[in-house]
């Protein structure tokens, strides 16, 4: 049987961003299609699997704190419960599992067959946060850690070696019990591992469990592991380290996945390859022009900027010049973004002082003013040279501002059907 990794936003057919109205969309949909009672009697056992799916698909991803926990853990935060961490609960992944892994062999699920286990421990999904000098230039990265790794003393299998499993009285040898779960607005039957022997269906008396692992079958061991940020990657962005998730027995090793998250930069903002950052100018540079370093990049070059090209040229504010080729790197070529700089002009403050006779030879040097303008009637008003445009409309009598809040607020939405 092929091994097919399930997921939940596929079994919805919705994308990754999908609104929560769009899960709920999705789900009625795919509800509808797969309902049990609306299926020829030969697809109704695979209807009630796909059924099933559906509902958990929807039991989590409709959950924000879920959905979270499935976005960066995937499958393993859940014990199939539906709630990390709680032990025992039907494991979504069986169900999953059965589901693709063919039709035959069932045995009539719900209730019946002894639900087999994954064919891999989960994956573990963790955030990585990279500095934009690492995804410039490519960096590799070494760490310790700390994985379970089948015991190496009773090759998992949790006792010494002559030494005999009991059978679990608990849940009579067959490692789960069936039991009604609330599952969204439906009542369910589940498969759930036995919580006495964990599934197994036996366990190993004390004195008879593995002196090595003490019964459980795996131990903790520390691994340098290495990963290499290609220079280039993004945001989102996966690293997989094949098999070196937590060994479970009898199951093939899920795999490690990194996902990065790239770090504020102090200086430059990315969009895809290219990157912007703030050219500040003194005014005098802004009109006489400069020729120097004017921003350090990622990977410790100065970029050195001549300007103007021709005597004359004025930088205005928020003017933009594009360097192409000093953007990121694309991954896996020697292409390049561009580097756009838009200008700042810091005008001087109170600590220029020029003296009369300076000002009056800047007023001859820089252009003349506009022809005044002509009025009947003039009057020299006083004025607070620290207006601030926050108070423009605050006192309109309806309470209005002059400034539109960007609140569009989208039509009530339709109560749930
Ligand atoms: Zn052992
Ligand atoms: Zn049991």
């Amino acid at each position: 049987m092929a091994e097919v990794e399930i997921d939940l936003y596929e079994v919805l057919e919705i994308e990754r961003n999908a609104s929560k109205e769009e899960i709920r969309k999705a789900y009625r949909k795919a509800a509808l299609g797969s309902h049990p009672d609306k299926v020829p009697e030969e697809e109704r056992e695979a209807a009630e699997v796909k059924f099933k799916m559906v509902q958990q698909a929807y039991d989590i991803l409709y959950d924000e704190e879920k959905r979270h926990l499935y976005d960066t853990h995937g499958m393993g935060a859940f014990n199939g419960s539906g709630d990390p961490g709680m032990g025992a609960g039907p494991d979504l992944d069986d169900i999953l599992a059965q589901m693709f892994g063919g039709m035959g062999g069932m045995g009539g699920m719900p209730g019946g067959a002894r639900p087999k286990k994954p064919r891999r421990s989960p994956n573990e999904e963790q955030k990585y946060e990279v500095s934009l000098e690492d995804l410039y230039k490519g960096r590799t990265v070494k760490f310790a850690s700390t994985k379970n790794v089948i015991c190496s003393l009773c090759k998992g299998k949790g006792g010494k070696e002559k030494a005999q499993a009991k059978k679990c009285s608990t849940c009579d040898g067959q490692g789960f019990k069936e039991v009604l779960t609330r599952m969204g607005p439906y009542l369910t039957q589940q498969t759930v591992a036995c919580s006495v022997c964990k599934g197994d269906g036996s366990f190993f008396s004390p004195k008879d469990k593995c002196k090595k692992c003490k019964g459980e079958k795996v131990t903790e061991e520390k691994k340098m592991l290495e990963i290499y940020i290609p220079r280039g990657a993004k945001e989102g962005d996966k690293i997989v380290l094949e098999g070196e998730a937590d060994q479970v027995p009898g199951q093939e090793p899920g795999d490690i996945v990194f996902h990065i998250a790239e770090i504020e930069h102090p200086t430059f903002r990315r969009a895809g390859a290219d990157l912007t950052a703030t050219l500040d100018i003194t005014l005098a540079e802004a009109l006489a022009g400069f020729s120097r370093v004017v921003v350090k990049h990622l990977d410790g070059r100065g970029i050195e900027i001549t300007h103007p090209k021709k005597p004359g040229q004025v930088l205005h504010p928020d003017q933009v010049l594009k360097i192409p080729g000093e953007g990121m790197p694309h991954k896996r070529s020697d292409a390049r973004g561009d580097l756009y700089l838009v200008v700042n002009v810091k005008f001087p403050d109170e600590k220029w002082t020029p003296s009369p006779a300076e000002l009056e030879k800047l007023r001859e040097i820089l252009p003349k003013p506009e022809p005044p303008i002509q009025t009947d009637v003039v009057d020299e008003v006083e004025y607070d040279p620290q207006g601030d445009l926050e108070d423009f409309g605050a006192n309109d009598p309806r309470g209005g501002s002059g400034w539109e809040d960007e609140d569009d607020d989208e039509p009530a939405q339709c109560a749930a059907q």
